[in-house]
């Protein structure tokens, strides 16, 4: 490496410190505010548009999770990280996920978010037997159901309406190779406070109705840049933060 590259390096893996401990001295001062013990939350961060240099640079800095939310850059920059990298850290897909994209997530993903409906929770447990039998993994696929907080109010990200959550994370417990969680959402955007409050707390109480199924379910992934504090409050364990981190992305999706 030349110096001049060194210190571009060095220079981004500064910028990325900064953000870090920015962010965990926001969630130490959250979970200071709600009385929770900050051991009991989990950082991912959004590593989406960003590139491979950047996830190495994070792991080490201590970031031992990392989420993604396309198929196509996830599998590219994940192949992409020096094997001791990929080794460290933990990667969760978090972005909205067709069936025939199942085979290729099942390589490198450690955990599914946005499982939302029955015809995807056959397809990921047939394509993790097909990883497995491959030797591309060695376990079983953690899900989380992502819950529609929005209920079709306008044209949804994905998501199980709430009032059926419960039946699906049945489907994830009838099938071998997927190990249920917990629940995963996104607030609606443009919501005051109290409305992001809210609802995180309808996620809490779908959280809790599919304890009921599977008891040991019991993650609940929710909060970003931007509510990350609320998201804490109300009993969120993953959060999954982007451009506080790693600056604001090129292109918003
Ligand atoms: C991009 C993304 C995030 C991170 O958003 P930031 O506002 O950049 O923190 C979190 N969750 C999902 C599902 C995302 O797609």
């Amino acid at each position: 490496m030349t110096p001049a590259h060194q210190s571009i390096g060095e220079a981004r893996r500064a910028e990325l410190a900064a953000g870090l401990s920015a962010t965990r001295a926001r969630i130490g001062a959250a979970c200071a505010a709600a009385g929770r013990d900050p051991a009991d939350v989990t950082l991912i961060v959004v590593t989406k548009f960003f590139p491979a240099s950047d996830i190495a640079h994070l792991v080490a800095l201590g970031v031992t999770d990392i989420g993604e939310n396309r198929d196509q850059e996830a599998g590219a920059k994940v192949a992409e990280l020096p094997g001791p990298v990929a080794r460290d850290v933990r990667v969760h897909f978090i972005g909205q996920l067709q069936t025939n994209k199942a085979r290729s997530v099942a390589r490198y993903a450690d955990a599914v978010h946005s499982v939302d409906r029955g015809r995807l929770v056959t397809a990921l447990d047939k394509a993790v037997g097909a990883a497995l039998d491959a030797g591309e993994r060695t376990a079983y696929l953690d899900v989380l159901l992502q819950v529609d907080l929005e209920e079709g109010e306008r044209a949804s990200r994905g998501g199980v309406p709430p009032a059926q959550a419960a039946d699906l994370a049945e489907r994830v417990a009838g099938v071998e190779r997927l190990r249920l969680r917990g629940v995963m959402a996104v607030a609606p955007p443009g919501l005051s406070e109290d409305g992001t409050r809210a609802a995180f707390d309808r996620l809490a109480g779908v959280s809790r109705q599919v304890r009921e199924v599977v008891p040991d379910a019991d993650l609940v992934s929710a909060g970003m840049s931007g509510d990350l504090e609320l998201a804490v409050q109300q009993g969120a364990t993953h959060l999954r933060v982007g451009s506080a981190i790693l600056g604001s992305r090129p292109t918003p999706r």
